[in-house]
């Protein structure tokens, strides 16, 4: 299949898309992707259950949805065969697992989002959105009845989907194994949920800073000495939080060397109102003289 002519192929999405078309143009024994027939930015990708889980033995089948920013923005994803594990044509998204959440990396491809997949499979769904916490006992008889599944769109079959499992089907499967550890899947709602709920984290905690950096701040009592320890602290721990303590610690030192230069301000202000004063009592008295020696000179 072609999409030259159909497609601007400067554009970086379009270019990278029939770069990774042609790289999958062949199944794998775990996975297979390709653009449905008329439409570059949606794919159709089937996968297989990964070995010693509920999933053993099945494949299943899915959709790719790609936003016109691939590979800037991520691809959604959408299960079609029954597995349970996932909910049937619900968006999911493939992102860092871990404490904060990053949605995508430009530099993943389809080849780790499939494999990711695989690999997160029998992890635990934790009644995450999304996701199904069926019993052992269905998920294999899904399992078996999944090499049956027939897509209706693109008329695959599931049990010729891919190519026949071989030795090298193991190398694989320790790939998906290892990217699913780094890598989770997760539906849109939860990952925005995540997403919102990292960034208030982090207002919070900026937040907090800035309280403990009034408190500290209205502390007079505190001493330049304590000031000189907080920032040699500051040196050795690294944490931001540390940081900005000692930062607004430190502000009542800021505060402590412009006083001299007040000091001297008011200083120049006093000796003003000497020096004016001398400055016209000289130019009177040079004035009279020179008065003098004009009138003495007539
Ligand atoms: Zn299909």
């Amino acid at each position: 299949m072609s999409f030259e002519g159909q497609y601007n192929t400067k554009s970086a999405g379009v270019k990278r898309l029939m770069k990774e078309a042609s790289e999958l143009r062949e199944p794998t024994e775990l996975f297979a992707a390709q653009p449905i027939e008329d439409n570059l930015f949606e794919w159709h990708f089937t996968v297989r259950g990964p070995a010693d889980s509920d999933f053993d033995g099945g494949i299943y089948h899915g959709r790719i949805i790609f936003p016109p920013e691939y590979p800037m923005k991520p691809p959604n994803m959408m299960i079609l065969t029954p597995n349970g594990r996932f909910e049937l044509n619900k968006k999911i998204c493939l992102s860092i697992s871990g404490y904060h959440p990053e949605t995508w990396q430009p530099s993943w491809s389809i080849r780790t989002a499939l494999l990711a997949l695989v690999g997160f499979m029998p992890t635990d769904g934790a009644g995450a959105i999304g996701s199904l916490d069926y019993p052992a006992v269905e998920r294999k008889r899904l399992a078996k009845k999944s090499l049956e599944w027939t897509c209706k769109e693109c008329g695959k079959c599931m049990k010729d989907a891919l190519r026949p499992l071989s030795e090298a089907a193991a190398q694989l499967q320790d790939e998906a194994k290892e990217l699913a550890k780094q890598l989770k899947f997760q539906d849109e709602t939860t990952l925005r949920a995540e997403i919102s709920k990292a960034a208030t984290e982090t207002a919070t905690s900026a937040e907090t800073n800035a309280q403990t950096s009034a408190q500290s701040t209205s502390d007079a009592a505190e001493t330049v000495e304590e000031v000189m320890t907080a920032s040699v602290e500051t040196e050795t721990t690294t944490p931001a939080s540390v940081r900005r303590l000692s930062i607004s610690r430190a502000s009542p030192s800021s505060t402590t060397p412009s006083r001299p230069s007040q000091q001297r301000e008011s200083s120049i202000d006093r000796s003003l109102f000497l020096i004016v004063p001398a400055v016209i009592v000289c130019t009177a008295i040079f004035v009279i003289l020179l008065a003098r020696r004009l009138a003495l000179s007539f």
